[in-house]
């Protein structure tokens, strides 16, 4: 049960009853693939995201039809709502006037002077933040202009243009996105952001792809950026059914230490030693512990050969032996069981260390 590694200081900025930033823990998103009118498709896709362990949900809002949604979907959820805006500062008030908990919209894409205002003002009386959503992408053209081609500093001085405009407004509830789909360059983004300013950062690889891949370089990303202390929140971007992006997410967090309520599966690799039908018990037991929300260690073991001390690190687990298991717990061999049983062993044991664990 590892601690949670401090992250670098931002300013903690409120999401409905959620805090982004400050010490408070990595916040995980995604977002739904309905179309947001259809307000039942919308809501049913973000209870299975809720279940999955999503935390906050964003949906777009590419029209009016989507923005008057905004209000029904809000009853309906649990958790909060970011409603992603282009340009169109009404859609940006009719949303906030629905009770989005957050938009995400870049003030420098707004147009005059007054739509701003409108959306900040909007947005300032409802106590709700909005999001700067930087992409490699869709970089402004005088940034273009000046760097040639998407950089991390001109992906820096684009975050910046946008942040001053709400600055210059006297709005301070910002959270920041830089995102690109190419690694290193996202790598390097997030790290000149976190030196230029404190406003927490949310993290992504845009278009990182297909559930395989793309988890591959999310983490592969995302990794890089977590482990210097940076981000705090984040969304897997995959093209995948959503629920996927939050198990990822979850997994991403779990390697770092970095979520408190999940529970963790280690399982070997398999060799020419295994006694038991490894695979398909590591998979039942990984599908298991998505509901446990102690942080409990788990170890699955083909074989006995070089003991459950090799899982020392595990709070609990089972290692095969010939047509049996043995069930450990921190290293030690609590008793056998046989190998029909093992599973259902094993989870009635995790469920024990769950209560144990909020009891403590
Ligand atoms: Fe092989 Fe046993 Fe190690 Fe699994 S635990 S990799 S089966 S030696």
């Amino acid at each position: 049960m590892g601690e949670i590694i401090h992250r670098s200081k931002t300013r903690p900025v409120k999401v409905g009853n959620l805090t982004i930033g400050g010490s408070n823990e990595l916040i995980i998103q995604s977002m739904t693939m309905s179309k947001t009118h259809d307000v039942k498709a919308t809501v049913n896709e973000i209870n299975r995201l809720v279940e999955a362990g999503c935390q906050i949900v964003r949906v777009a809002c590419p029209d009016e039809r989507a923005a008057r949604a905004i209000s029904e979907i809000k009853k309906r959820i649990t958790i909060p709502l970011v409603v992603d805006i282009h340009f169109d500062y009404k859609l940006a008030l009719i949303a906030i006037e629905g009770g989005a908990d957050k938009i995400r919209i870049n003030p420098g894409n707004i147009g005059r002077r007054e739509k701003v205002e409108a959306v900040v003002k909007a947005a300032k009386e409802k106590g709700i933040p909005i999001r700067i959503g930087v992409n490699a992408g869709s970089l402004e053209r005088h940034i273009i202009k000046k760097y040639g081609y998407p950089t991390a500093d001109g992906m820096v001085e684009s975050a910046l243009h946008h942040i001053k405009i709400l600055e210059d407004l006297d709005f301070h509830d910002i959270i920041v996105s830089m995102k690109a789909s190419d690694v290193p360059l996202a790598i390097e983004a997030y790290e000149k952001a976190a030196k230029a300013f404190d406003y927490p950062l949310h993290l992504g690889i845009t278009e990182s792809g297909t559930l395989f891949a793309g988890t591959i370089k999310s983490a592969a990303g995302l990794g890089a950026i977590l482990s210097k202390g940076i981000g705090n929140t984040l969304r897997i971007s995959l093209s995948a059914d959503p629920v996927e992006e939050v198990k990822v997410a979850r997994e991403l967090l779990k390697s770092f230490g970095l979520i408190s309520n999940a529970a963790t599966l280690v399982s070997c690799p398999t060799c020419g030693r295994i006694e038991i039908d490894l695979i398909s018990i590591a998979n039942e037991v990984e599908e298991y512990i998505q509901h446990i929300k102690a942080p409990l260690k788990i170890s699955v073991l083909g074989c006995a050969v070089n003991g459950p001390g090799e899982a020392r690190e595990a709070d609990i687990g089972i290692a095969g032996a010939r047509g049996e298991g043995l069930l450990f717990k921190k290293g030690k061999t609590v008793r056998k069981v046989p190998e029909e049983t093992m599973v259902e062993e094993l989870k009635k044991e995790i469920d024990i260390m769950a209560e144990e664990y909020f009891r403590k």
